[in-house]
């Protein structure tokens, strides 16, 4: 049997990380984490309880209610993806609004709730065959990740691609509010004190602009081969 290796996926906002993410996973039989949607699930919680204010997380409410916070991954075999619970809530839709996506990223900013959730994505990762994406998951989550890709594309097509994204669930928005979150959360993501998004040294830099998801894999089949053999 092959050996198993961890597959760590960063990058910009809705530049097709998932997407990509999950294309190698269904290749490789490996299991596919979203770590955004943990950041999302928690955002959706906060303001369920109303612990943000004008954009403004309460951090002492959230800090104290995240023993209350429990996130899970449940296998949907109808759609053979996973799909993100909150106590025991299937959320996966709800998390991908506009309005959790405009306040994640200050969620995503508090030391606790970053604790909380590597701890948590560390668990998942521990018997390997996984495949990761997010912001900080080869610089901080998994740093000895044997595959580590850095993805990026241009703003505007991370915009159009996310814009089709929300219409395809049915979730309606305006493409500049769309394009205007992306640029935003990038800006907060690579600016914050803990884990700010970057660029882990030994990661693969992946632009993806004008690839279809079949020449990305193209492009990943040889370094995969490459990095289970050296594994
Ligand atoms: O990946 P996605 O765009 O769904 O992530 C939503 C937000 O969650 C990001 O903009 C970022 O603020 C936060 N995040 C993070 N660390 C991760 C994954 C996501 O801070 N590993």
């Amino acid at each position: 049997m092959k050996k198993k290796i961890i597959i760590a996926i960063d990058g910009y906002s809705s530049c097709g990380k998932s997407t990509f993410a999950k294309a190698i996973a269904r290749e490789l039989n490996y299991i596919y984490i979203d770590s955004g949607a943990m950041y999302r699930a928690v955002t959706l919680y906060c303001i369920r309880n109303g612990f943000i204010e004008a954009g403004i997380p309460d951090r002492t409410a959230i800090i104290s209610k995240l023993d209350d916070i429990n996130i899970e991954f449940i296998f949907n075999p109808d759609i053979g993806e996973f799909e993100t619970y909150l106590n025991s809530e299937n959320v996966e839709k709800e998390i991908r609004s506009i309005e959790v996506s405009s306040h994640v990223s200050a969620v995503s900013k508090i030391a606790e709730v970053r604790t909380r959730m590597v701890a948590l994505q560390r668990q998942i990762g521990v018997l390997k065959g996984i495949v990761m994406d997010g912001r900080d998951i080869g610089t901080v989550v998994f740093p000895d990740a044997e595959l580590k890709i850095f993805m990026t594309a241009s703003v505007d097509i991370r915009a159009k691609r996310r814009y089709d994204e929300l219409l395809g669930k049915g979730i309606k928005v305006d493409f500049r509010d769309v394009r205007e979150n992306i640029v935003s959360r990038d800006i907060t993501d690579e600016n914050r004190d803990i884990s700010p998004l970057r660029r882990a040294d030994d990661a693969v830099v992946l632009d993806n602009s004008r690839m279809t998801v079949e020449e990305q894999m193209v492009w990943v089949r040889s370094i995969i081969e490459r990095k289970i053999n050296e594994s």
